[in-house]
């Protein structure tokens, strides 16, 4: 039986007090689950390749990885490959660290456009979060996280 003094892992409840220390080691970082259609996406990305769902019935590209279009309610799909390149869409700047993963700050989650249509939420990792821009040119690299490979941006040339 569990009492509420065994529910202590509440997220949370084991930050350091200081955001400062030291970062952990790549197996503190917290990963996607990888099973299902999200599965198959990292999947495609550990052979260096961004995917998203592509519809058979309206061609609308999508992500997240789901079963059903949105807008045809198609259940015919395909994985296409992106061309890699986007357009900063939004971002937020975290400057208190909320994991000791993350506890480098300030660091900015950014929203990237792609040019075929979905949005991509990941990291410009070569550009400071004061120096993001509205529609700010990207193209996509790919970080290797222990056992997982990660979509992250660089900025673009155009
Ligand atoms: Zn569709």
């Amino acid at each position: 039986m569990t009492s509420m003094s065994d529910m202590s892992d509440t997220p949370g409840t084991d930050l350091p007090d200081d955001p400062a220390h030291e970062p952990a080691h790549d197996d503190g970082r917290p990963r996607p689950k990888r099973e299902g259609l999200a599965g198959e996406y990292y999947a495609w990305l550990g052979q260096g390749e961004l995917r998203f769902q592509r519809c058979g019935g309206c061609a609308t590209w999508r992500h997240l990885p789901r079963p059903i279009c949105p807008h045809c309610h198609s259940l015919e799909w395909s994985w296409e490959r992106s061309a890699g390149r986007g357009r900063v869409f939004t971002w937020t700047v975290t400057h208190r660290a909320l994991h000791p993963y993350f506890a480098e700050v300030p660091y900015a989650q950014v929203l990237v456009q792609m040019d075929e249509g979905p949005r991509v939420l990941s990291w410009v990792v070569d550009v400071e979060p004061d120096d993001l821009a509205f529609d700010l040119p990207v193209e996509v690299q790919f970080a290797q996280v222990g056992d997982t490979t990660l979509p992250v941006f660089v900025r673009g040339d155009r």
